[in-house]
């Protein structure tokens, strides 16, 4: 499958971004993507300011001195108040990092290629730009250090919140490397213009039967509630009772798409997405024990 190829080229991009952080010795989060850019100040030079709407992030390769140039903007920074930089600069710090240690997008740079203007956390659909969110998050929340906090239990809107704040990670970004991380079935969904733009989920609810289903617009009652809620301005967290098939595909397994789960949502308005988080029980999945 397609899809299972672009999971490993994902997977090994927030693979670089840990292996970076270990030969740094980096084992305290937050993890600072501008320290990690220093240690590269021979062939790599880092300007913030604030670009306003240009980009969120450029990495540049001057051939003549053989240095890359990476820029990245602060407007977020703006009205934070949280110390350091905002999340989202974090991030587009960290994603421009990963076209400068991601081996074929450095070549793609040094050998003439245009530099790309990065915008966002996990807004585009270009297989390169997704392996640089995945290095961005990999860098941000390295596996070894957030994968044991992660699997403290089954994941839950407040407890992304605190690995969020302790790791200086967006509420959807550190949502999105949970849900990879966690051991639990479950799985984060961002629904835009009332259908599902993307869904990433744990190993476990994929071992489970339940699969990404192709992109298509909410069909169930509670989604569309709450998609009407979103839609009318009402940007409050609340939860309710769904099931899988309302999300999964689960083609021959009938029994499964009747599974209840439980649909956390998390309205983020800057991005008009509404982030889904979706928990089912172990027992349910896994199903009564053969003998
Ligand atoms: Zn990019």
């Amino acid at each position: 499958m397609e899809w299972m190829a672009d999971q490993r080229r994902l997977e090994m991009a927030a693979e670089k971004a840990a292996e970076v952080v270990d030969i740094l010795g980096m084992c305290v989060p937050p993890i600072d993507p501008r320290a990690v850019a220093t240690t590269e100040s021979k062939f790599l030079r880092v300007f913030g300011d604030n670009f306003r709407n240009s980009f969120d992030g450029l990495l540049e390769y001057h051939g003549d001195r053989n240095r890359f140039l990476l820029f990245f903007n602060t407007k977020y920074d703006l009205r934070w108040t949280g110390g350091g930089h905002h999340p989202r600069t974090r991030f587009s710090l960290a994603h421009e990092l990963g076209h400068y240690y991601l081996d074929r997008h450095r070549a793609f740079l040094m050998s003439g290629g245009s530099p790309h203007r990065s915008r966002g956390e996990f807004e585009t659909s270009v297989l390169m730009e997704q392996e640089a969110d995945s290095f961005a998050a990999g860098l941000l929340m390295p596996k070894g250090l957030f994968r044991p906090m992660v699997n403290k239990g089954e994941l839950s809107v407040p407890r992304i919140g605190q690995l969020a704040g302790l790791y200086g990670a967006s509420l959807v970004s550190t949502a999105i490397r949970a849900v990879r991380m966690s051991d639990f079935p479950c799985a984060v969904v961002g629904v835009q213009n009332g259908a599902v733009a993307w869904c990433f989920q744990s190993e476990a609810l994929v071992k489970g039967g339940c699969y990404p289903r192709a992109r298509e617009p909410l069909s169930s009652g509670s989604a569309l509630k709450a998609w009407g809620r979103f839609e009318a301005g009402e940007f409050t967290k609340v939860s309710a009772e769904g099931k899988v098939a309302d999300w999964f595909e689960t083609y021959d397994r009938q029994d499964l798409g009747e599974l209840p789960l439980t649909e956390d949502y998390m309205p983020v308005p800057v991005t008009r997405t509404l982030v889904v988080l979706l928990t089912m029980s172990e027992e349910d999945l896994s199903g009564p024990p053969e003998d």
